[in-house]
């Protein structure tokens, strides 16, 4: 589609087969439009009914509206493009397709690898249950595998002769679980077990491997954190007489806030006032609805720090910039792009109010008609937030301003060591 758009293009970015660089125009300031593209595991459901049915078991789905977010900022940087090109304007926009938004942070691979480096502003967006510029919060986060190494040994007649990794994992969580009480409140350390070593009970199993995702409000709060963890892994592995090795699997950095850029998309938002949805829209919606509980749809309007109405089947309003949020803070990698280049993001409504993501009834929203018309607003706004930028080079100028103050104080580190690949070159899927 970029191709055929005119666009020059650049396939495979930092050797990652799936992610993709367009630009059009040869001079003056450069504004990226990210897009991300990718789905769940376990979410696979059937589109445009109110009940959970996969469409096959263990399936992929779209439970982060990646499907919508991808094809908006697409649309947004193709509308740009024209743009510039019918008013003979000199300004560069470009489209980065970024996969693996969800665990496998090839935006924070792709600023690591300088690719964001001359670009003057980017601008993003993500679906939503209401219509908002991005508050500039999210959280750090780290993936890490330990992987621990024992003795095999028969269970029964020579356990002394064995040492269990699976010990040695199970320990380690409940060092990890000692540690929660002792983290700042908005930390957070969730696990997955990747190997167990096997499923023979009479076996003393040789070798495990876990996976912790560390999360933290900065990237200096995370390392602290990531140390601690590190010396619980050392401990499981002195205790048992393993040992065990640290692999870092991904990470992403907290986000960046920029106040020009965003007044700048707020008053873009407020021009174009938020989506218009139908009758039809709001039927489907409150059908999603009826199986969600108070509490889902009570949640909805947390990180705009608005009282969720119970009878508003599809938000209807644009949130002020002054709003605060009250929690809902998760991860992007988006937040590594904000390190390196003044970053603003939008939230569109695409969905009924109450929509929790991550969820069946996320993915069977996913391509109505009122994520639809949440995907060409999101467009728009973008659009004219990037137009509306090219055109005020002084607030080009402000933004940049703000985002050297803010790093020459702290800059940037990034989270993935400088030895650790995009794991499809790793092979590790
Ligand atoms: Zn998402």
């Amino acid at each position: 589609m970029l191709k055929k758009e005119g666009f020059n293009v650049t396939e495979g970015i930092c050797n990652m087969p799936t992610a993709v660089l367009g630009e059009y125009g040869d001079s003056g300031p450069i504004i990226a439009i990210l897009g991300e593209f990718d789905a769940l595991p376990g979410l696979s459901q059937v589109a445009g009914i109110a009940e959970h049915k996969p469409i096959e078991n263990a399936g992929n789905g779209h439970g982060c509206g990646h499907n919508l977010l991808g094809a908006a900022s697409l649309l947004a940087a193709t509308a740009v493009k024209d743009w510039i090109e019918k008013n003979n304007i000199k300004a560069r926009i470009r489209y980065y397709g970024c996969p693996a938004e969800e665990g496998g942070a090839a935006k924070t691979y792709m600023a690591r690898d300088g690719i964001f480096d001359n670009v003057d502003t980017a601008i993003c967006w993500h679906p939503a249950t209401f219509n908002s510029v991005n508050k500039p919060v999210s959280l750090a986060n780290t993936r890490i595998d330990f992987t621990f190494f024992g003795k095999a040994a028969h269970a029964a007649t020579a356990p002394h002769l064995g040492r269990s990794a699976l010990d040695a994992v199970e320990l380690m969580n409940v060092g990890v679980n000692y540690m929660r009480e002792h983290m700042p409140d908005s930390a957070r350390i969730h696990y997955a077990y990747m190997d167990v070593g096997g499923n023979a009970a009479n076996v003393v199993q040789s070798k495990t491997t876990i996976r912790h995702l560390i999360r933290a409000s900065n990237l200096i709060e995370l390392r602290g954190l990531v140390d601690r963890v590190y010396k619980i892994a050392d401990g499981a592995a002195l205790m048992t007489e393993t040992k065990v090795e640290k692999n870092v699997y991904s990470g992403v950095s907290n986000l960046l806030g920029n106040k020009t850029l965003e007044q700048v998309m707020q008053s873009e938002f407020d021009k174009l006032g938020p989506v218009i949805f139908d009758e039809n829209d709001k039927v489907f919606a409150n059908e999603i609805r009826s199986t969600l509980t108070e509490s889902d749809i009570l949640d909805s309007f947390q990180r705009i720090g608005i009282e969720t109405p119970l009878d508003m089947p599809l938000c209807d309003f644009v949130a002020p910039l002054d709003s605060l949020g009250n929690g809902g803070i998760g991860s992007t990698d988006v937040g590594d792009v904000s390190w390196v280049v003044p970053t603003v993001q939008a939230r569109i409504a695409t969905c009924a109010v109450g929509t929790p993501f991550h969820t069946w009834q996320t993915v069977a929203q996913g391509k109505a008609p009122a994520a639809h018309k949440g995907m060409v607003h999101a467009a728009k706004i973008m659009a004219s937030t990037a137009s509306a930028l090219i055109k005020d080079p002084s607030k080009l100028k402000e933004a940049k301003n703000t985002y050297d103050e803010q790093v020459s104080k702290n800059p940037y580190i990034c989270p993935i060591p400088e030895e650790v690949f995009p794991p499809i070159i790793n092979n590790k899927f």
